[in-house]
C-alpha cells in the first residue's frame, strides 16, 4: 500500500481487485504524474480526444482498436491513433 495524501492505494493490484473509484483514481494519478516533457501539448491532448469522442471505435473510454484507454494513449506526445486512417 502507498499513501497519496489520505488515500491509499496498492500499486500491484490488478483492476479485477480494485473498485471502479480507485482505479479511475489511479488512471488520473497516473497520467498527472507523468513527466512533462513526453505529455502532449494540452490543446493537442483535448484535440485528440475530442477526435476519439466522435469515433466508432470509441467504448467505454477504451478505443477497441488498441485496447488502450484512450486519455492514457492520448497523453503521450508521440503516440498516435491507431487506426489506418489515423485521426490524430
Ligand atoms: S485512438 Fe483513434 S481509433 Fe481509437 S478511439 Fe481514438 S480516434 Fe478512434
Amino acid at each position: 500500500m502507498q499513501e497519496t495524501g489520505n488515500k491509499k492505494f496498492c500499486k500491484k493490484c490488478l483492476l479485477s481487485e480494485m473498485d471502479e473509484g480507485t482505479y479511475f483514481h489511479n488512471l488520473y494519478e497516473y497520467i498527472k504524474g507523468l513527466d512533462e516533457d513526453i505529455k502532449a501539448e494540452q490543446k493537442e491532448y483535448e484535440r485528440r480526444l475530442s477526435l476519439c469522442k466522435e469515433c466508432d471505435n470509441l467504448i467505454d473510454g477504451m478505443c477497441r482498436i488498441c485496447g488502450c484507454f484512450v486519455e492514457l494513449r492520448a497523453v503521450i506526445a508521440t503516440n498516435y491513433c491507431p487506426n489506418m486512417d489515423k485521426k490524430w
